[in-house]
């Protein structure tokens, strides 16, 4: 069966001959690198669908904790920028300070 792969090093696309569901490693014909190409199998592309929808429900609850983490990590660097910021401009004010005496 004939696969359409856009090469990941040039990235123009070229076709293989490889079964489905194969690991095929060729060389694209325009750059000459190597690609290792997990070709797709028809059937388990069906199954896939099921899996996909499996995986969307805790991926919108993990989503929570993750975005969550995410507003404490920002939050955290803020709060480090901003300290960072006042310590940098005390700093400058004592430099200048002293310099103008
Ligand atoms: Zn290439």
């Amino acid at each position: 069966m004939q696969f359409q792969i856009t090469c990941k090093h040039c990235g123009k696309p070229f076709g293989i001959e490889a079964q489905q569901g194969q690991t095929v490693r060729c060389n694209c014909p325009f750059c000459g690198q190597s690609a290792v190409v997990a070709t797709p199998m028809a059937e388990v592309s069906e199954r896939q669908d099921a899996p996909l929808d499996v995986r969307r429900q805790p991926a919108v609850q993990s989503a929570r904790p993750d975005g969550w983490s995410l507003g404490r990590k920002v939050t955290v660097v803020f709060i480090v920028v901003l300290f960072s910021l006042i310590a940098l401009s005390a700093f400058l004010y004592i430099i200048f300070s002293a310099m103008s005496n």
